[in-house]
């Protein structure tokens, strides 16, 4: 018996880490890597305590067909998740479940041959553990495996709670505790508010909102960084059609958190957002659809079916009339050339809709941490620079060569981007606005170990981003100089929205100070979770 015993505890174990991926193994190397030596020992003991329980619960004969039931259920849904989205049942599937019995069933519909299976094979495993278990009997032990059951169900609950990330637990724990944590602490999922107010004739044909990742703002030429990284835009500051407005903050220092907030006008006295106020009021798509615009959304980063920055699926679907997602089809490019690749279907795009107005808002790839592999090697200015793997270290000693792969990325991702837009829409009727969507800790705190996205206080230059408009045709745009260096992500809607033909003073009553108001107030940005569901925090935002 105890040989038996043994040997299904490797069975289950297998299985359900096979059902997980085994990303069992790599929690616990990098907890390791990070010498979380406790947090390793308590992950992994309760991983095994979770075995345990399903083996008590498989041994008694009141519990024997609901657990082998149960397990066939979850490990088939989530070897499902895998095969249809390369990951395995997620938050966002949870929150599809609760909210969108309709789409869930649509999807199950049409993707329901490709779950065939994934079901198969835990219709196989579950058939495996009923001829192993046959002969087996313990009894009185359902209860205690009912009590372990519920323990490591508490315990997965509560650390998915804390990280809000999926962790490694056996799959019939995992997915009804994410059901449970998307049940309780679930954002809006539903119909966005219509547009009411209306607006007369666009300022500018075509606009192109784009907002770029992981760029400082005080760290390019037009800026005055001692460091010339911009080259060519230097050149067009000089041009009376360039409107720079310096070093602006960003709404939060997470892409996701500064994007929603672009992308819907949430303003700062509304934050932390506990009524999803910035999922339920119209987004920038529905304005510029009201005001006659063809709408675009060119994303370099995500997928249509996840478009991330808290937008619901259906935003892309209702709101969107073109959406270009560079990752599904252009799997095999380089990460450099994306924001290029992009750049020319958004010519493309605009060439084929330029008797329409058409808004486009562009997600681009940037110099997301690491940079090594965001520019070309033969743009390699600024050296010596630092070799990929080092970047996973956190140390002074290697800052320089940190600094050069940066301002080598930024020399790329900012300046020879501008470079080509430049050639595609100079002289036509076209309003860029440009920013990014927050910037970086660049080793100024060691103390911090991360470039940005920390959920705690956080330092100004991790939203020290710049700002700047290009009127393509030279037409003027109503400039205030006073607001150089004063402007924040959140004063950046209503501006479009002006752009788009709407009133500033519907757009002030709505959204606030808009570019055009005078901004000399104190200015602050967010760090944390933005929708309050762990700790969010308003920083002051300084210059040094
Ligand atoms: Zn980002």
């Amino acid at each position: 018996m105890t040989k038996k015993l043994i040997g299904l505890f490797f069975i289950l174990f297998f299985g359900f880490s096979y059902a997980d991926n085994f990303i069992l193994f790599r929690e616990i190397n990098l907890l390791i890597h990070q010498k979380e030596y406790l947090k390793a020992f308590i992950f992994f003991s309760n991983y095994l305590l979770a075995v345990v329980a399903v083996i008590f619960l498989l041994l008694s004969k009141y519990t024997r067909f609901i657990t082998l039931f149960v397990i066939f259920i979850t490990i088939g849904i989530e070897l499902g998740c895998r095969t249809l989205s390369g990951s395995g049942f997620g938050y966002l599937d949870a929150s599809l479940i609760l909210h969108q019995y309709s789409a869930a069933g649509e999807g199950v519909k049409t993707y329901g041959i490709q779950l065939v299976l994934p079901f198969l094979e835990s219709f196989m495993f579950v058939v495996l553990i009923y001829f192993y278990t046959k002969k087996m009997h313990l009894k009185h032990y359902a209860f205690a495996g009912l009590v372990l059951s519920f323990i490591t169900f508490t315990v997965s609950y509560l650390v998915l709670k804390s990280t809000k990330e999926n962790v490694s637990y056996p799959v019939m724990f995992k997915e009804p505790s994410i059901l449970l944590y998307a049940a309780t602490n679930g954002l809006y999922v539903g119909k966005r508010k219509d547009v009411n107010i209306s607006a007369k004739k666009p300022v500018f044909k075509h606009i192109i909102y784009i907002v770029d990742e992981s760029i400082r703002g005080d760290k390019l030429g037009i800026n005055g960084f001692d460091k010339n990284t911009t080259p060519f835009l230097d050149e067009v500051f000089k041009r009376k059609n360039f409107y720079n407005y310096g070093i602006a903050s960003s709404g939060g220092i997470c892409s996701c958190y500064s994007n929603s907030i672009l992308l819907t006008g949430i303003q700062l006295n509304q934050l932390p957002d506990i009524k999803n106020l910035s999922r339920k009021n119209p987004i920038i798509f529905q304005y510029a659809k009201k005001a006659g615009f063809e709408t675009s959304f060119f994303d370099m980063q995500n997928t249509r079916e996840n478009p991330d920055n808290f937008l619901q699926p259906t935003d892309i679907k209702n709101y969107v009339d073109y959406g270009f997602f560079i990752v599904e089809d252009y799997k095999k490019v380089k990460r450099y050339q994306r924001d290029l690749i992009g750049l020319k279907k958004l010519k493309d795009y605009i060439d084929k809709n330029k008797n329409r107005f058409t808004f486009t808002y562009f997600v681009k790839q940037g110099c997301h941490f690491s940079y090594s592999d965001k520019y070309p090697k033969n743009r390699e200015i600024f050296k010596p620079v630092l070799s990929d793997e080092l970047f996973s270290q956190w140390d002074l000693n290697i800052r320089p060569q940190f600094l050069n792969s940066y301002y080598n990325c930024v020399n790329w991702s900012v300046d020879e981007f501008f470079k080509n837009l430049y050639k595609d829409f100079n002289n036509t009727d076209t309003l860029i606005i440009y920013t990014s969507d927050h910037a970086q800790n660049l080793m100024e705190y060691m103390n911090i170990k991360q470039t940005h996205c920390i959920e705690a206080p956080a330092p100004s230059v991790m939203a020290n981003v710049p700002l700047f408009m290009i009127s393509m045709n030279n037409k003027p745009i109503p400039f205030k100089k006073e607001n150089v260096n004063k402007a924040s992500h959140f004063n950046l809607f209503g501006s479009v929205l002006y752009f788009m033909g709407y009133d500033l003073k519907d757009i002030n009553s709505l959204y606030g100070d808009t570019l055009f108001n005078d901004l000399s107030k104190e200015r602050y940005f967010t760090s944390g979770d933005i929708f309050g569901r762990g700790p969010m925090y308003k920083n002051k935002f300084e210059i040094k």
